[in-house]
């Protein structure tokens, strides 16, 4: 399973669940990391894709957080 790129956080350790929509394909599911990110992954009889992810909330840049050694 990956990490969120943002954050680090366990892909398959999702924070918050946003919403769940059943699909042809499995079940949609919207999360939010702890980050602030929100992704869709798409559940299906055990695996899980993550199809999208959006950017954490704060703004800052990402470049700017992979680069700084904090
Ligand atoms: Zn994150």
């Amino acid at each position: 399973m990956s990490d969120c790129p943002y954050c680090g956080w366990p892909d398959d350790e999702p924070v918050q669940g946003v919403s769940r929509h059943p699909t042809a394909e499995g079940v949609l599911a919207w999360t939010r990391c702890a980050c602030g990110s929100l992704q869709a992954r798409v559940l299906t009889a055990g695996t899980v894709r993550i199809v999208t992810r959006g950017k954490p909330a704060d703004g800052r840049p990402q470049d700017e957080r992979r680069g700084a050694a904090r």
